[in-house]
């Protein structure tokens, strides 16, 4: 009964357990670390979160769940729900207590609209964060460390030496993923004043602000933010008078040594139609790319997606499937979902075989034509090297530049083995050909010139 929690400790605490056992330790982390309960009254309980962000999020995503947990709990039918911000509250109390008890803040109910400004970003339009995307579940590799690395150290650290942060890459390689990693990140360290938007959203904004006339309350919205975090700049492209807001935007965030990181789909410069004074801000900090994943974190990805939906993938299988899918990561993601249904709908083993019948749809057909003679061959002509040098022990640049990127190819467009590779290179063993595609994945995110040489030799092999 409700009165044997009166205290609100352990309402807390019951409620916690209840909610914890619902959802993923990841989603319960994220999200109710610092959510607390109190009792508001006799079939009223106060759900007191950290700031609007959270608020919005906690509805959107699990408002059932709060509400199936306080029932069990309180064991009153339909329990009112009061949301409690406390950020809202004038006299904020100090970080990391802000749960004081008896901290009354203004409360909004379920279903009306918040009627204060606010200082995190609580616009329509924006994006929930989705409670997956964030560090833990990234998986790295050669082609994205060096963003990984540069997002990890602003989520540490923003407004320190990676300001801003432009990350760029292709569609479905992790950019919103690694936005909304920071950002979850910053909210969970109590920063209140975060903006996470696309830059659609942005752009909507600046111009229904504009037919509002009431741009005074879309600049204070941005422009104090502690961090502008923005998906997707490539969307400036030839919008002037957005491109000159977001400027301004931009200027005075980064002037008060406050972080913004953006996402995009190609370098600064390549924007189309983005003015130069923009691609030289963006220019200002660090910008790293996202590369289409290597053979061996593709590999790794499939592991790692199928080990969530309780699929134990095979090493085999899972080289099989990654040889053929190799696009991007949702598509690799796509084809973990194909084999959650081949084991739990069709009731297949996972091997080869199954996989081989069930998803040829979904799986590109390997050259056939491409063996490591081929592969040889145009790397010698590429690199101008002579074809036993590269089955020698030699270890100047001008050969083991070549040797690693047949290797690399090798792993890439044939269904080779490394310790077979390894062995059709003089008898090197797998560790070292690993450590040689790793080297020239790795060369390839941060060597342009290099990477367009590798892609078109594969372009070539390919036809
Ligand atoms: P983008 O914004 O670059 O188009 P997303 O961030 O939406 O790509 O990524 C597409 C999907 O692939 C998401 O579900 C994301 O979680 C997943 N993903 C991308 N890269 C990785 C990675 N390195 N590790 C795990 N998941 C990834
Ligand atoms: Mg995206």
């Amino acid at each position: 009964m409700i009165q044997s929690y009166s205290d609100t400790a352990l309402l807390c605490e019951a409620a916690l357990r209840e909610i914890a056992a619902r959802i993923s330790d990841e989603q319960f982390l994220t999200w109710f670390q610092r959510v607390r309960f109190s009792h508001d009254g006799p079939d009223r309980i106060a759900v007191h979160v950290p700031n609007r962000f959270c608020l919005t999020f906690l509805k959107h995503r699990f408002l059932a769940t709060i509400q199936e947990a306080l029932e069990v709990v309180t064991q009153l039918q339909q329990p009112r729900i009061e949301f409690v911000v406390a950020d809202d509250h004038e006299s904020s109390v100090s970080r990391g207590n802000e749960f004081a008890a008896g901290a009354p803040a203004a409360s909004h109910n379920l279903n009306s609209a918040s009627p204060r400004s606010t200082r995190v970003l609580d616009h329509p339009d924006a994006i929930p964060l989705n409670p997956d995307y964030t560090f833990d579940q990234f998986v790295t590799g050669p082609s994205n460390r060096l963003a990984h690395a540069a997002a990890i150290a602003v989520a540490q650290k923003p407004g320190g030496s990676y300001n801003p942060l432009f990350i760029y890459g292709a569609v479905g390689l992790g950019k919103t993923h690694l936005i909304q990693a920071v950002a979850h990140t910053l909210l969970d360290q109590g920063m209140s004043r975060l903006v996470y938007i696309s830059c659609a959203s942005f752009t909507n904004d600046f111009i229904s602000a504009l037919d509002r006339n009431a741009l005074d309350g879309f600049r204070a919205r941005y422009r104090e933010a502690d961090a502008l975090l923005i998906d997707d700049v490539q969307f400036l492209a030839n919008k002037e008078r957005t491109q000159e807001e977001f400027f301004h935007t931009f200027n005075a965030i980064y002037n008060l040594q406050k972080q913004v990181f953006l996402t995009s789909d190609s370098l600064p410069s390549e924007i189309s139609g983005l003015g130069e004074r923009l691609v030289s801000r963006f220019k200002l900090g660090l910008v790293a790319q996202l590369a289409p994943p290597a053979l061996e974190t593709r590999v790794a990805i499939l592991i790692r997606k199928g080990r969530k939906l309780g699929l134990e993938i095979s090493q085999d299988v899972g080289e099989y499937v990654a040889q053929r899918v190799r696009e991007n990561v949702r598509e690799i993601e796509g084809a973990v979902l194909r084999l959650h249904s081949l084991v739990t709908i069709e009731r297949r083993p996972l091997n080869i075989e199954s996989v081989r019948d069930s998803l040829a749809d979904l799986l590109e057909e390997l050259p056939q034509r491409i063996d490591m003679a081929k592969i040889l061959q145009s790397v010698l002509e590429e690199f101008g090297v002579q074809p036993g040098e590269l089955h020698s022990r030699k270890r100047n640049r001008s050969v083991v530049l070549p040797r690693q990127v047949c290797m690399y190819l090798a792993r890439q467009l044939t269904g080779h083995s490394l310790g077979e590779i390894g062995s059709y290179f003089g008898d090197r063993d797998h560790s070292t050909v690993l450590h040689s595609i790793d080297k020239i994945a790795t060369a390839m995110s941060s060597d342009a010139h290099l990477r367009v040489r590798i892609q078109s030799l594969e372009e070539r092999l390919k036809r």
